[in-house]
């Protein structure tokens, strides 16, 4: 069903008191105690809650590391959270493809891209920790047996290509080898086990947690609640908060019930609460990030999210009320968002934008069957069709055409400054696959701030936390105003195996 109605800014504002009502998302109240006289109902080695990018690679690490009793704690029915359903995107610099392709990258020069979209406000030494580990990251996928396309992708605010995808173009194609290879290595994964509390003792280090069993996602059931011990400690890798209306509300007033998430409905926050509640520093909470990349046309992140990430740089995406171009189509996401929300009708009403694609070359991702076939995207075998049908002036809109593929004969865009390497040859000509596109709240890049170690912070003391590690999506910070795509699986693996490492003094 078309959202699009739901998109004016009047119906941002009417949205505010619908989703005061469907807060579901509030975190069910959650308290740290202290430990003293505590009977322990279990004890573990390692504990890590959350069985994403984070807890996964963490799991693994400590294994490797020399841990003998790693468990994974999981408060859904199913493992994996927002990681199991991304996109299978994955930056990092000086891969064996980028070898074989004859890219020339580097680390400063992934942190220096990182830097610019994160706008003066991102931890440099968090985004180079995490890339000059970020090869380590994607070898422990292969050695998992994670399968990846034959080639990379340049994405939006990347100056180069420097990103695998999965073949099935989804997390999963990650989260399940690694979620096997814990297995493998005799990590224990509790599902329906939701972490609520952390026990903490006489100097105020965690030495256990307090988790609700038999937990069943948004209902209110009683369950019981274990008090475990954690001898080395607790890798909080519980990821984002993007689902959690108030929350986000909070930061950010428009970001309604009615504006699309892309998340996992566990997404919903309340380990990092539970960290501040602890003394944790919260960093970047208002920095929530939408991406570009989606449709009005679908829920969540749909079939046409992974299809216009594969083809912005080889597309135009017009302003239907002027056919012309207005933005750079890989410039970082944030550039791109602010700019699709500015498209508008003379009233002022929401007038999602379109990208415009050669079908031949369209046709190399394997989304593109999809999104025609279910009625997201559409084919047309003469730009006048195109026209008519999104209703875009057809003069300027053929003028555009024209001006765009000069820019893709002579390399250089002079209309926004587009980086043209991977639009070379590629002209805008019928027969064109078209999509709608407009912003879906994404990315929380706010949350604790932890070091290069993984360690979290104390307000107070202005110490790390003893026996609290803290991985993921769950922390902010590092990527500052706008997370560029295809950084976080890196980033949550690398920290990770850092909190892991860490963790075991290894
Ligand atoms: C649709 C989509 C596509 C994306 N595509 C890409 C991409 O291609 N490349 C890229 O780099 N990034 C991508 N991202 C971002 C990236 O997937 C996330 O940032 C990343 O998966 C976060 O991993 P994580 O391990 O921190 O958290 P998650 O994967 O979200 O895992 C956290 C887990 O913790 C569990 N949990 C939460 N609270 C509790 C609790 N109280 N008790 C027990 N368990 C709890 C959750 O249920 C969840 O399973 C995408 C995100 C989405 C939503």
């Amino acid at each position: 069903m078309s959202n699009v109605d739901l998109l004016g800014r009047r119906n941002f504002i009417k949205g505010m008191g619908a989703a005061a009502g469907v807060a579901m998302a509030a975190p069910a109240m959650a308290v740290s105690e202290k430990a003293d006289g505590v009977t322990w109902d279990k004890e573990v080695e390692v504990l890590i809650i959350g069985s994403g990018f984070a807890g996964l690679a963490a799991a693994i690490e400590a294994t490797r590391k020399g841990a003998k009793d790693v468990h994974i704690f999981e408060k859904m029915s199913y493992f994996g959270g927002n990681s199991a359903i991304n996109g299978g995107l994955f930056a990092a610099p000086g891969t064996p493809m980028q070898k074989k392709e004859g890219v020339k990258d580097s680390v400063d020069r992934m942190v220096a891209d990182q830097l610019a979209a994160g706008r003066g406000i991102a931890d440099e030494a968090l985004l180079r920790h995490v890339a000059e580990h970020a090869v380590e990251a994607l070898e422990m996928t292969f050695d998992a047996g994670s399968e990846y396309h034959p080639y990379l992708q340049q994405l939006g605010g990347h100056s180069v290509a420097r990103t695998y995808q999965t073949t099935v173009s989804c997390g999963a194609g990650i989260t399940q080898p690694l979620l096997k290879m814990c297995r493998k290595l005799g990590v224990n994964t509790h599902n329906r086990s939701k972490f609520e509390g952390f026990l903490v003792g006489e100097k105020g280090e965690v030495v256990g947690v307090k988790m609700r069993q038999n937990y069943h996602f948004g209902e209110d059931q009683p369950g019981e609640v274990l008090k475990i011990k954690a001898k080395r400690g607790v890798i909080m890798a519980t990821g984002g908060f993007a689902q959690n209306v108030d929350l986000r509300m909070a930061q950010d007033p428009t970001l309604t019930s009615e504006v699309g998430c892309t998340n996992a409905p566990g997404a919903t926050g309340e380990g990092m609460y539970e960290m501040f509640r602890l003394g944790a520093i919260p960093v970047h909470l208002a920095h929530i990030q939408s991406g570009p990349w989606a449709s009005p046309d679908e829920g969540g992140f749909g079939y046409v999210s992974n299809y216009s990430i594969y083809n912005f740089p080889h597309s135009m995406a017009i302003n239907r009320l002027t056919g012309k171009r207005f933005m750079d189509e890989i410039a970082d996401r944030k550039t791109r968002a602010d700019a699709e929300l500015a498209c508008r009708d003379e009233q002022g009403n929401a007038l999602p934008p379109i990208l415009i694609t050669s079908y031949k070359d369209s046709k190399k991702h394997p989304n593109t069957k999809k999104v025609i076939k279910y009625n997201v995207g559409w084919k047309f075998d003469s730009v006048e069709e195109l026209a008519k049908h999104f209703d875009v002036p057809l003069k300027p809109l053929k003028a555009q055409i024209e001006e765009y593929n000069s820019y893709v004969k002579s390399g250089e865009d002079k209309q926004f400054g587009k980086n043209m390497t991977k639009a070379a040859g590629k002209y805008i000509e019928a027969p064109f696959t078209v999509v709608r596109l407009w912003p879906k709240v994404h990315y929380c890049q706010g949350g604790v701030q932890i070091n290069t170690k993984a360690e979290v912070k104390d307000s107070f003391t202005g110490q790390s936390i003893a026996g609290l590690y803290a991985a993921g999506e769950v922390c902010g910070g590092i990527h500052g105003v706008s997370r560029l795509g295809s950084c976080s699986i890196p980033e949550c693996m690398v920290m990770g195996m850092t909190a892991a490492r860490s963790m075991m003094k290894a």
